[in-house]
């Protein structure tokens, strides 16, 4: 298990401003989640696929946040968390997935960006020992939220660099803000899932031919 060898939670008072925020009836963990960090982390955001109320920001709820770090292998809650850090980089991503998804290419600009949230967690070499032999392989040097902040980019970069743009897509349900990356063969999911988006649109569209 990892520890970040700080066991407090942040003060509630950094929050407070962000516990105004609207609430919903939604769960705080997402029934579909990425295999994607970066994604995820988009998708803390989101519109109500019936286009119903405020957006649903999760990253407001310590339960999400539990859930998010424990999926980059932290056990503790990192003791320094500043969710406007988070709603920042979440922003950025947005912006920066959504442009290349789209077939833009990225400028320098937006690889400064990048670059900048990822050099700022220093790696250091190590050596160990696995039934197939000697390996090298790379640690943080500080398991803190500096090193939060640029492993979510380097999920984004990972996709960048190794991913198919046509396979990063918005749910097809006007309403839903929902991203995905489509692994299908013929890259043929349009929506976020079956159900609700899936079915909802379908349905819509039937009606629309009466
Ligand atoms: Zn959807």
């Amino acid at each position: 298990m990892r520890s970040l060898g700080c066991r407090g939670e942040p003060v509630a008072g950094r929050f407070e401003a962000w516990s105004r925020m609207p609430n919903t009836t939604h769960s705080s963990i997402p029934s579909h989640p990425s295999e994607r960090s970066c994604i995820d982390l988009v998708n803390s955001s989101f519109t109500d696929y019936l286009g119903l109320g405020e957006p649903v920001d999760r990253v407001n709820s310590r339960e999400w946040r539990r859930w998010f770090f424990r999926r980059l292998g932290l056990h503790r809650l990192p003791c320094d968390v500043a969710i406007e850090d988070l709603v920042a980089l979440r922003r950025d991503l947005r912006h920066i997935l959504e442009k290349w998804s789209g077939g833009t290419e990225l400028s320098a600009r937006d690889a400064q960006l990048l670059d900048r949230r990822v050099r700022q967690a220093p790696l250091r070499q190590r050596v160990t020992s696995t039934r197939f032999g000697i390996e090298t392989l790379h640690e943080p040097v500080h398991e803190d939220w500096t090193w939060v902040l640029a492993t979510v980019t380097a999920s984004a970069v990972d996709l960048l660099s190794a991913g198919d743009h046509k396979r990063l897509k918005t749910c097809s349900n006007p309403e839903c803000s929902w991203m995905f990356y489509d692994n299908t063969i013929n890259r043929s999911k349009q929506f976020c899932s079956t159900s609700p988006c899936g079915s909802l649109v379908r349905v819509r569209r039937f009606r629309e031919r009466d």
